[in-house]
């Protein structure tokens, strides 16, 4: 089980955008059930996998305040969407036939656990994925934040970003056809040249903690299975 992956326990982080397929809001149900699939993939081949997921296609902090709304009011607001986002994933990998737990930084009992890392690390030893929601529970942070301090509280040995790109290009390669894709990059020149590929404390949580960041694609069938093999495109981010 799981002996042809480089890694056994990893986090993949997901933006909220990836669960909205080609709608301009929300969830789109088909679009959780092909991520599912592509997490349970992997799951059957004994990788232990934690998800953090964004909040961005229901609704983000920093654009409600501009919107009027307070910011803290705002960040919980954003809270609350992963929490939306996380149940959506936590049906698609049920109805797939891999047991989940969620568990929320802002506890909410009646809806899920709320996160005690020692109860996590037991759920993805039983096999089970842990989707960790609210984000790090604090207003003033984003969940890529959260995904990077998740990865390492739960000593995964790769924080995986699953987007619609194979990886960082030097330009946006949907505008530009002579953007290149960098195999591997350093967290100093991300951070460095403002590369923007998850927010800056993420990357520098990353760094310190010497845990790579895999920047791959969700779009290809098979993906990330491929990515874990080692046998697709991608960029690593490391020291
Ligand atoms: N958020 C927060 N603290 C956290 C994580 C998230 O306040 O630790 C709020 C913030 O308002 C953010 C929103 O939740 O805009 C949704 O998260 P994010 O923007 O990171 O989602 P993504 O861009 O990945 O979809």
């Amino acid at each position: 089980m799981g002996q042809d992956y480089k890694f056994k326990r990893v986090l993949l982080k997901l933006s909220g955008e990836a669960l909205m397929g080609n709608q301009d809001y929300g969830i789109d149900v088909d679009m959780t059930s092909r991520v599912a699939k592509e997490i349970k993939a992997a799951h059957d081949n004994g990788l232990q996998i934690a998800l953090v997921i964004g909040g961005g296609n229901i609704f983000r902090g920093l654009s409600a305040q501009a919107g009027g709304i307070e910011r803290s009011t705002a960040d919980y607001m954003g809270m609350l969407a992963t929490v939306m986002n996380a149940l959506a994933m936590q049906s698609a990998l049920e109805q797939a036939g891999v047991d989940t737990r969620v568990m929320s930084a802002i506890p909410m009992t009646t809806v899920c656990e709320p996160y005690i890392r020692r109860r996590a690390v037991r759920h993805m030893e039983k096999g089970r994925v842990v989707i960790f929601a609210a984000g790090t529970g604090n207003p003033y942070f984003t969940t890529d934040t959260a995904a990077a301090l998740r990865a390492a509280e739960m000593n995964c040995q790769a924080l995986l970003k699953g987007t619609q790109v194979d990886g960082v290009y030097s330009a946006d390669p949907k505008k530009d056809p002579n953007a290149k894709r960098y195999d591997t990059l350093s967290y100093h020149t991300v951070l460095a040249e403002d590369l923007r590929v998850m927010d800056a404390s993420a990357v520098t949580l990353m760094r310190d903690n010497n845990i790579p960041i895999i920047v791959f694609s969700l779009s290809q069938k098979g993906g990330f299975d491929a990515v874990m093999r080692g046998q697709s495109v991608c960029t690593t981010i490391k020291t």
